[in-house]
Order: structure tokens, then sequence, then C-alpha cells
């Protein structure tokens, strides 16, 4: 496990917001070149990356090769993907998969000493590194061991990260609250945010407590582009029990053969999408609403069909999972649907992880490399850390530069009631808005409700006013005595990103990937062939 320091100097070279697989690989590579400082918000394991289950993607296999599995990451982003970074995923992958088994990364091995290859949706072959059905926490221990015998890394835990400090236009530290409330800065000559996921936004998530969303909050608050946030990947198969967590159920259950059925116990997949059960996420999620509307009753995934022993052996965490609930993963049908599981979009990087603000660098889920487009091809984010987690700490040595912008994004303006309220922010209490009774939770349920799976123009609108009622208050709260209370940031750090999402979610007037209108139910190339940016300053 992490040292802890508690005599913390307050300046470091380098600051890491973030102990999952981007932070980590970061600071593995940071560390010899000077003094590295990872904030982690949580325990040190608690991170989207330590609750991965299917695997690990890489181009390994004899019947592989790079350029397929760059074919396979550019068909599931639906036309949006940034070739570049997905050359840099797909040719660079094998050689971190290949060192992180050298720090001693255990993957399920065949007889003969390969690492076992699994298939999932939309891989044309088998290119899944795994760990059993825990291969997130298998990797997260690893690097964490290879990680602390760095004697240049300090690691701080249960410390929030909740601004960054921006002077003269660079990023030059953070300030967070630690695990008793009290407030700190630390400076640095280069920040990476690392923060992971946002499915925590969202009522329905298979993410962890600790996936809000933070690092696009910070980045938008520095002044930094965020892109492609209306790109939310809704898993299509959480466990669907009340009062149950929407604990995953793996999309490599489907890859061994699992199916989904509806309440009539027929099998639907294939009269909706011609890969039946391994079709896109995106498809298979709007799939089993619609399934669930029409029968009408839940729909289950069973893999009764298949050999109880290899099951249980395959995927021993969801089967114990399961069994703490009463439910015999090999012989029951098990409840499932959809809900919020990865963020395509995020901090607008180049290759080499520099956001649009010098000092301030984004790896990871956090990121928007444009390597997912409007998709996510299965156990390419894992990848996406370790790889752009690495690049990131290489940029991080030389001298701070922004990135610039790339000719395929564009500054969307969605924003004239922004722009209003903002404005009305930054002016004086008598245009105080009226007080924001949006609860985090209320936050969830709205973006659930409005922002989820079906969008439409009146719910995304519905939302966005009362998402931008509520920022108005609070940026003004924040401004005053608030700032000093760590849960007024959590507040308003979630709220920034829910906003975030909703605003891109309400521009793009079509469907593509994860993004779902049914006002544009179709692709647009014609007009949305683009990664949509958003910007503080452009309000
Ligand atoms: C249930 C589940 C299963 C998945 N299965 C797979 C899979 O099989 N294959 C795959 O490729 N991907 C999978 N994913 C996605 C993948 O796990 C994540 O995209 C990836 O691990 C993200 O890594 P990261 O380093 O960017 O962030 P994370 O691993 O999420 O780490 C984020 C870190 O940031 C810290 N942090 C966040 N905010 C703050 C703050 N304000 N201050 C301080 N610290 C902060 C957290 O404490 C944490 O240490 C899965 C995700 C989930 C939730």
């Amino acid at each position: 496990m992490a040292r802890l320091t508690t005599a913390l100097t307050d300046s470091f070279d380098f600051l890491i917001v973030g102990g999952g697989i981007a932070g980590l690989r970061a600071a593995v590579a940071l560390a010899p070149a000077g003094r590295v400082l990872i904030l982690t918000k949580a325990d040190a394991t608690e991170s989207n990356t330590g609750y991965a289950q299917g695997g690990i993607a890489a181009a390994i296999g004899r019947d592989d090769s790079a350029a397929l599995h760059g074919a396979d990451t550019m068909r599931a982003g639906d036309g949006l993907c940034d070739e570049a970074a997905v050359r840099v995923l797909v040719e660079e992958g094998p050689r971190y998969v290949q060192e992180l088994m050298e720090w001693g990364v255990r993957f399920d091995r065949n007889a003969d000493r390969t690492p076992a290859l699994g298939l999932e949706a939309a891989h044309s072959v088998r290119r899944v590194l795994h760990a059993g059905d825990a291969t997130g926490r298998e990797i997260g221990r690893a690097m964490w061991k290879h990680v602390v015998t760095l004697q240049a890394v300090c690691t701080v835990n249960h410390a929030l990260v909740s601004d960054l400090i921006v002077e003269e236009g660079a990023v030059g530290g953070v300030r967070y609250f630690d695990h008793a409330g009290g407030r700190h800065e630390v400076r640095g000559r280069a920040v990476l945010l690392a923060t992971g996921g946002a499915g925590q936004v969202f009522t329905d998530t298979t993410n962890p407590a600790v996936a809000t969303g933070d690092g696009v909050a910070l980045a938008y608050h520095a002044g930094a582009r965020v892109a492609d946030l209306e790109f939310v990947q809704f898993h299509p198969t959480a466990l669907n029990r009340t009062g149950a967590p929407r604990f995953l159920m793996s999309e490599a259950l489907r890859g061994e053969g699992a199916r989904l059925v509806n309440a009539s116990g027929e099998p639907f997949m294939a009269r909706y999408h011609r890969d039946g059960d391994l079709a896109p996420r995106d498809v298979v999620a709007r799939a089993i609403v619609l399934e669930a509307r029409a029968t009408p009753g839940p729909v289950f995934l069973t893999l009764a069909h298949l050999d109880p022993g290899r099951v249980r052996a395959r995927f021993p965490t969801i089967a114990e999972m399961c069994g703490q609930l009463g439910l015999d993963l090999a012989k029951d049908p098990i409840p499932v649907g959809p809900a919020a599981h990865y963020l395509m979009g995020g901090i607008d990087t180049d290759v080499w992880g520099r956001s649009s603000v010098t000092g301030l660098f984004a790896a990871g889920e956090t990121a928007c490399t444009g390597v997912h487009g409007a998709n996510r091809l299965a156990s390419n984010s894992l990848l996406e850390g370790l790889v752009f987690g690495a690049r990131a700490a290489d940029a991080m040595l030389l001298a701070p530069q922004a990135a610039a912008l790339k000719p395929d994004r564009r500054e969307v303006g969605v924003a004239a009631a922004d722009r209003r309220s903002e404005t009305e922010g930054s002016s004086a209490s008598f245009h105080r808005p009226p007080a924001s009774h949006l609860t985090r939770q209320g936050i969830r349920e709205l973006m659930w409700r409005d922002v989820g799976l079906f969008r439409t123009r009146e719910r995304l609108q519905r939302a966005i006013a009362e998402l931008d009622s509520a920022y108005a208050f609070e940026a003004l709260a924040m401004d005053a005595a608030l700032a000093s209370d760590a849960d007024a940031w959590r507040h308003f750090n979630l709220l920034t990103v829910a906003r975030l999402i909703a605003r891109a979610a309400l521009g793009r007037e079509e469907s593509r990937g994860g993004h779902f209108r049914e006002d544009y139910p179709a692709r647009d190339d014609g007009r949305w062939k683009f990664h949509a940016i958003d910007r503080r300053d452009a309000h």
C-alpha cells in the first residue's frame, strides 16, 4: 500500500491527481525526473481501475494486428475516433501490457503459458487479457506495489482536490481538502488530472462513489477546453435488482456465450442487430429498455446452457456477488439493465496528454484524446490509461506547452442561457439567482431521467434550465464563504459536470454512438462529424 506522507512540503515537481491506471503509469515515468505527489480522494485502491472486470485489450494474438485492433476501435467509435490517437493506442499498447506482466500482473494463461485472450463485443478476434473477472484489481495491486518502491513518489489519500491554482494563464498547483476537512495548497511545475470517470453523475451506474467527474470540472473552471461530453456509454448489463448495487455483469459473460432473454425466456437481440448479443453496447442497452417495455417485464442474462463448472471458474467474482443475492450465476436468470458506465468525452487533449491550458495535463478516462470517438470499444480504456498516462508524463518532463485546437474540434455555443447567468453571477448580489434546490441526488435523478439513454430536445432543455439556475446560484456561493467547505465543492463540481454533459447533449442534433436523440435518430455526418468543444471563456 502507498506511503501516506504526513509532513508534506507545499511544492513538488509533478502533481498527479488520481491513483488509477493512468495516474500510476504516469508516476512511474516521472519518478526518475523529480519529486512526484499523487493525491487520491479515497483509499488508494478505490478507483474505476479497481473495479474493471473483463480485461485489457492488446493486439498480441497470432491472428491479430495493430491494424485490426485499430479498425475495430474505429468501427465502435461510430465515425468519430481520432485516427492519430487510435494509432498510438493500438501500436504502443502491447509494449505497455508486456511491461505490466514484468511488474508482476498475473493474467490468466493458456496451457502453453501464453496469455489467455478473451472475446468481447465488437472485437473481431480474441484480444482481451484478463485476470479472472477482476482484472483491474490485479493490475492496481501490481502497479501500487511497484509505485511504493519509488522513493521520489509520495501519496496522500483521502485528499479531495477541489480546484486548480491558475496564475498568468498557467496551472501551477492544486487546492485540496484533507480527510479532516483542512484546506491545503500544493504546487508543481506540471499537474496531471487522472481522476477517472463520471458515472456518479447518474443515479444508475456501475461506477464507484469516487467517479464523479471532478477532473472535467476542475479543468473547465481553469479555462481548459472539454470535448465530446454528450458521449456517455451506458453499459447494457448491470445487475437490475431493487435495493442491490448496480454491479456490472461483464460483457465477457456474453463473450463466453451468455444470452440475453426477455421475460418470456426468448432470446431477442437478433431482432435488433445482426451481431445479436455481441452488438455494440449502445445498441444492446437501448434494445434491453425497448424489449422490457414491449414484453413487458425484466430482461435477463442466462448462462444456464453453459458448463456450470466453467462459468464459476471463469467468473468467480461475479458468481460470488450473485451468490450474496441468492442467485446462482450458472443456473438462474440474472436480471439486468443499462447503467452509466464510461465517459468517452472529457478534457480535450492531444496525443501527449496536453490540455489547452499551459501546465495542465490529463490522461485516462477524464481525458478526451478522441481515441474512443462516440463509443468505446470494450477493454480499450485500461489500455488508454496505460499508454496515455505514460505519454502525458513524457510531455510533463518538457517545457510546459498547451495543446493547439485540432481542425476536427469545433467550439459549439448552446450557451445563451449560460452567458446570461454567468454575467449575472459575476456582478452584484442583488442579481443573485434564486436558491438552488438541486441536491446531489436530485442532480443524479434529473440526469438519469432527462439526459440518459433516450434524449429529446424537450427533456434536455428542461434539464438544462434547472442545471443552469442551480449553477448560477452555486457559482456565486463558491466565490463567497462556502469555498472553504469540501462538501460545497463536491456539489459544485458534480453540478458542473452534469450541466456540461446536458449542454453537449442538447447541442448535438444527431444520434451517434452513446448519444441517442429520439428527435434526431440518424447519424448525420454532413453536419456533425466533429468533436464538440465547450470552454468557460467561450461564454
Ligand atoms: C465496473 C467497471 C468495470 C470496468 N471494466 C473494464 C474492463 O474490463 N476493461 C477496461 O478497459 N475498462 C473497464 N472499465 C473502465 C476502466 O476501469 C476505467 O475507464 C479506467 O480504469 C479509468 O482509469 P483512470 O486511471 O482514468 O481513473 P480511475 O481508475 O477511476 O482513478 C481515478 C482516481 O482519481 C481519484 N480522484 C478522482 N477525483 C479526485 C479528486 N477530486 N481529488 C483527488 N483524487 C481524485 C480517485 O480517488 C482515483 O484514485 C470498467 C469500469 C467499471 C466501473
